[in-house]
């Protein structure tokens, strides 16, 4: 494993850069990652809150799970590591290119300041109908409330509405996915931040870059099961570690 000590990183200003970010880039915002905690999150079984299954088994439960996520979400705000990832961004915009590619349902990046975000896995802000029939289903509306008393019915077909995230054994949007999978295939630096390279297609994103040539970089608190797909690995907390690596980047960058 080639870890190294954590020190700037030298990045053109005309590269093509992709970062792809997970759950770690928000612990320190006091967003609880779930590999962390024994394949749980937040004290429930990941098949209880994250699989249509578990949903179709007790929409009530699960739409009580997201909506004390997304009151969880509001009560926290971007680190140091989300506002040197929009830095970045910034740096790269006259010259270069520059791609985000999350698996973080929580808006962070965005709130950040982030723009060019590609949201894997949907989007804890956004709800959707649950009835593929329903042209609701295809059309995500931003959606902060809770629903502490019971699923929402879609207004369109009477059918449930269900949060606009994207659930273990269900496929990722494609257009997203192959947005993403252009950028990395272009891309000269790739870097990975605070993800454990388990959860499927996203996992395979290192490799490919790899495989391809490009600088692939990890900054995450351990090294993960992929971590021989990356070139330079710098183990740490992700709000030290990644503003250290980009200063030389972002500095002057307002
Ligand atoms: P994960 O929970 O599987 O892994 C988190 C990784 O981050 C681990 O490798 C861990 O070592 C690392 N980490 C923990 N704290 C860190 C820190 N302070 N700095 C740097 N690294 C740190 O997360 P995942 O790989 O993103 O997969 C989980 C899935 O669950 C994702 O698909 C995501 O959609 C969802 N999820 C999202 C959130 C969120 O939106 N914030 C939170 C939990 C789960």
């Amino acid at each position: 494993m080639n870890t190294r000590p954590v020190a700037p990183l030298d990045i053109p200003p005309d590269a093509s850069v992709v970062v792809l970010t997970g759950a770690g880039i928000s612990a320190e915002s006091g967003i609880a990652t779930f590999r962390d905690s024994g394949g749980l999150w937040e004290q429930h079984p990941v098949e209880a809150v994250a699989t249509h299954e578990g949903f179709v088994a007790d929409p009530a439960l699960v739409w009580r799970f997201y909506s004390a996520r997304r009151q969880a979400a509001h009560g926290v705000g971007p680190n140091p590591a989300h506002h040197a990832v929009v830095a970045l961004e910034r740096y790269l915009e006259p010259r270069g290119h520059f791609t985000l590619v999350t698996q973080n349902v929580d808006g962070l990046h965005e709130r950040a300041g982030s723009r060019r975000v590609l949201r894997v896995h949907g989007s804890l802000f956004h709800t959707r109908c649950d009835n593929d029939a329903c042209p609701r289903a295809t059309a995500p509306v931003r959606d902060e409330a809770t629903y502490p008393d019971g699923p929402p019915s879609c207004p369109e077909c009477g059918g449930l509405l269900r949060p606009d995230i994207v659930w273990f054994g269900e496929p990722l949007d494609p257009l997203v996915e192959t947005r993403a999978r252009h950028a990395i295939t272009d891309c000269d630096l790739f870097l990975t931040i605070g993800t454990s390279g388990v959860v499927w297609p996203v996992a395979g994103y290192a490799r490919l870059a790899y495989e391809l040539g490009a600088r692939t970089v990890l900054a995450n608190l351990e090294a993960p099961v992929n971590v021989g797909y990356f070139r330079e690995v710098y183990l740490g907390r992700a709000s030290d570690v990644v503003p250290t690596l980009l200063a030389k980047a972002i500095q002057g960058v307002g």
